[in-house]
């Protein structure tokens, strides 16, 4: 069995490897974004201005959920976000925030994404929720992201990016490349007329399809 350094290790490796796939991938660029794992009552998050080519699993940052660290390497700015998140919904394990592209887009238009597809079930609802502006940084952002994201794996920030949690570094890179997909989708639909948006039965439907297939990878439960 592997002993509580050997965890801690681990986990410095996944939150390093999320970074660099998250960047590598193209949802992040330069040192925008940031990733971080629940460890005990904390979490290892990414420090501020670390790009995802040269991150180093020994520089990430550990640290409790009311902003206590260690050492010389100050946490990503956004690091109550991410603590908020983890106090609010014990399914997080693993979240990651970008700056995506087509997210983005939508985030600075105002826009949610409604249920243009019936694969918007897989991120918990029967949209992906919006969440209002706020300043990047600030307790007031961090609440309006746990706002949007109750029951759901994911949201949008409005002016900003987006952000999702996780049970696993794996699961949560799923998540932030499907969000982007389908963001990217919706544009697309959005610029060449008016999406089909389905209703409140279909949606119904599909919740009920995935949780008889087990086919929900992001949701931490069943
Ligand atoms: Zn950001």
């Amino acid at each position: 069995m592997m002993g509580k350094q050997g965890r801690t290790a681990a986990l410095r490796r996944d939150v390093a490897w999320l970074h660099r796939e998250v960047c590598a991938r193209g949802l992040n660029v330069g040192s925008a974004g940031n990733v971080s794992a629940r460890i005990g009552e904390g979490m290892i998050i990414t420090p501020t201005g670390v790009r995802g080519d040269t991150v180093d699993p020994d520089a990430l940052v550990r640290m409790d959920f009311a902003g206590a660290y260690r050492g010389r390497i100050a946490p990503s700015s956004e690091w109550q976000m991410h603590a908020e998140i983890y106090r609010a919904d014990p399914r997080a394990m693993v979240i990651v925030h970008t700056h995506a592209d087509c997210c983005t887009a939508l985030a600075a238009l105002g826009r949610h994404i409604p249920a243009f597809h019936y694969d918007v079930a897989a991120f918990g609802g029967d949209d992906v929720r919006l969440a209002p502006y706020a300043l990047f940084g600030s307790a007031e952002l961090a609440g309006h992201a746990v706002a949007a994201l109750e029951g759901r794996t994911a949201c949008l920030l409005a002016n900003h990016g987006m952000i999702c949690h996780g049970r696993d570094a794996a699961s949560a890179l799923l998540t932030a490349i499907r969000l982007e997909t389908m963001a990217r989708q919706y544009l697309l639909a959005l610029a060449a007329g008016e999406p089909i948006i389905l209703g409140a039965d279909a949606m119904a439907a599909v919740s009920e399809r995935y949780k008889t297939y087990g086919q929900q990878p992001e949701r931490g439960t069943t």
